[in-house]
C-alpha cells in the first residue's frame, strides 16, 4: 500500500535508524507535520535475529539491519498502528530492491496492508512530501533542515569528542542537542521563515553545549577520512562504532555526511533532465529551485558554526570538488552511486590536511570492492596518503584487526603531507 496522508492516519510511521541524528529529526518533521513518526531503536541482538532469520543470504547487511529493526516493531506494535519509511535510489545498487524486498516479505508474513512511504532518489526525493499533512513543499523542506542540522551535530560530536577530557561529556552534549533539535522541529503553527529562525536559534544553543565540553584541543592528532557506503558509515551499529574505535586509536573523524548524498542527487536530477532534452523546462526550473532554498537553508544553519568548522569546510560544489577529482578514477557520466563520490571526497580531503581515508562498506558491496581496485592508484597520485577499506557484517569486521598498522600508516604520512591542515582558533 503506497503512502498518503489518510493511509498513515492512526498509525506510527517508523524511520530506519541510518543515521542516529537524521532518523530522530526525521521522525520529529513528520511529527511536526501531524503524522506520528518515531525512529526504530538502535539495533538489538533480537533485531538482529530477526533480520538474518528473514533475509537469505544474497541481500547487503544495511537490509538485515533495516528488515530485522522494522519485524522487531512488530513484534511489541501492532501491524494496524504501524507504517515504515524505506527510501529507495537509482543506479547499479540493491537498495532500489529494497523497498519491494520489504514490501514481499511482510506479506510472507501475514501483513498486506502496511503501508510504506517510499520516496526515491529519481525526483531528489520529492515525494516525501505527498505524505504530508501540510504542504508537501513545506514538509519536503524541513526534512532537508532536519538532514542538515543532523549533519552538524554528528560533526560538532566528531570534533569534540576526541578532545574531551572527561569521558562522556561530548556524547552527552549531543543527545542533550538532539533533544532541543527535535523540539524545534515538532513546534508547530510556524511559518518556514520563523521555523528557520527557531532552528538557528537552537542550534545556537548546541554550538555552546559542546563549546563548554572540557577539553584540551592539542594540534597533531591524525585527521582520517571516513567515506564508502552510506548506510555502513553512518550506522554505527553496522560498522562497529567505527569513528568511537579510530578515536581510541588516538585519530579524529571526518565522517562524510548526508548532505553530500542528497546534493549528488540534485546534480543527478538536473543531468538526466537535461538528457532528455529538458534542459529549459518546468522541472529543470524546479530542480534548480529547490537546491536554491536547500543552500540558502543550509548557508543559515550552518552560520553560528563558522568558528568551530573552519577548516572542516565541507565541498560546495560537488561536481567541482568531489566528482571532477573523481573523473580519472570513476567518471561519473558512467559510474553512479556512493563510489564516485567516495573517490571524490578523498582526493578533497587529501587538500583538507586529511591524513588518512578509511572507506567503509558492507562485505560484499560492489561500492567497497570498486574503490578498493582504484585507491592505489588514488593514493599513489595524492602523495600516497593512505587508503584502506574495511568490511563488516553481522559477525566481524576487518576494522579492529588492521586499525593499528593503519593509524601508525596514517602518522608516517602525517610527517609529509603536503597539504597542511587548518585548524579552529580553539586549538593550540
Ligand atoms: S550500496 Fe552496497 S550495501 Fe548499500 S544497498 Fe547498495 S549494494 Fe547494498
Amino acid at each position: 500500500m503506497p503512502s498518503t496522508p489518510s493511509t498513515l492516519t492512526g498509525r506510527t510511521l517508523w524511520i530506519p535508524r541510518m543515521s542516529h541524528s537524521a532518523a530522530r529529526l526525521f521522525a520529529a518533521v513528520f511529527r511536526g507535520c501531524g503524522i506520528d513518526s518515531r525512529a526504530c531503536e538502535i539495533t538489538t541482538p533480537r533485531a538482529m535475529e530477526l533480520g538474518l532469520l528473514h533475509t537469505g543470504g544474497e541481500e547487503c547487511y544495511p537490509t538485515q539491519i533495516t528488515l530485522g529493526d522494522f519485524l522487531s516493531v512488530l513484534e511489541t506494535h501492532s501491524p494496524e498502528t504501524t507504517a515504515f519509511m524505506m527510501p529507495t535510489a537509482e543506479g547499479p545498487c540493491r537498495f532500489g530492491q529494497y523497498s519491494h524486498y520489504l514490501r514481499t516479505r511482510l506479506e510472507e508474513l501475514g501483513h498486506h496492508d502496511i503501508p510504506i512511504l517510499s520516496p526515491s532518489s529519481k525526483d531528489g526525493y520529492d515525494a516525501f512530501g505527498e505524505a504530508s499533512t501540510t504542504s508537501p513543499l513545506t514538509m519536503v523542506r524541513m526534512l532537508w533542515r532536519g538532514i542538515v542540522s543532523g549533519d552538524i551535530l554528528r560533526k560538532m560530536l566528531l570534533k569534540t569528542r576526541p578532545y574531551e577530557t572527561e569521558p562522556g561529556r561530548a556524547d552527552k552534549a549531543f543527545e542533550e542537542s538532539l533533544h532541543r533539535m527535535e523540539a524545534a522541529l515538532e513546534a508547530e503553527s510556524r511559518s518556514p521563515k520563523q521555523q528557520l529562525r527557531a532552528m538557528v536559534d537552537t542550534l545556537e544553543g548546541c554550538r555552546d553545549l559542546f563549546r563548554a565540553v572540557p577539553a584540551n584541543y592539542q594540534k597533531g592528532k591524525p585527521l582520517i577520512g571516513v567515506v564508502g557506503e552510506i548506510f555502513c558509515r553512518l550506522n554505527a551499529f553496522s560498522n562497529h562504532d567505527a569513528c568511537r574505535t579510530i578515536e581510541a586509536a588516538g585519530g579524529e573523524c571526518w565522517l562524510s555526511d548526508i548532505t553530500e548524498w542528497v546534493w549528488y542527487t540534485n546534480w543527478g536530477a538536473e543531468r538526466n533532465l537535461r538528457r532528455r532534452g529538458k534542459r529549459f523546462s518546468l522541472r529543470m526550473f524546479g530542480t534548480k529551485l529547490k537546491h536554491a532554498l536547500q543552500r540558502r537553508d543550509e548557508h543559515a544553519l550552518l552560520a553560528p558554526f563558522a568558528d568551530d568548522f573552519a577548516g572542516y569546510e565541507e565541498p560546495h560544489d560537488i561536481a567541482r570538488e568531489i566528482l571532477e577529482p573523481a573523473e580519472t578514477y570513476l567518471p561519473a557520466r558512467g559510474c553512479i552511486g556512493e563510489m564516485v563520490l567516495s573517490a571524490g571526497k578523498a582526493a578533497y580531503l587529501h587538500t583538507k590536511g586529511a591524513d588518512g581515508i578509511i572507506d567503509i562498506s558492507p562485505f560484499g558491496c560492489m561500492n567497497g570492492i570498486i574503490t578498493e581496485a582504484i585507491y592505489p592508484d588514488l593514493s599513489a597520485d595524492h602523495a600516497n596518503m593512505p587508503i584502506r577499506n574495511f568490511y563488516f557484517d553481522a559477525s566481524s569486521s576487518t576494522l579492529e584487526r588492521d586499525l593499528e598498522i593503519f593509524m601508525e600508516l596514517a602518522r608516517t604520512y602525517q610527517g609529509h603531507k603536503p597539504f597542511p591542515r587548518r585548524y579552529p582558533a580553539s586549538f593550540s
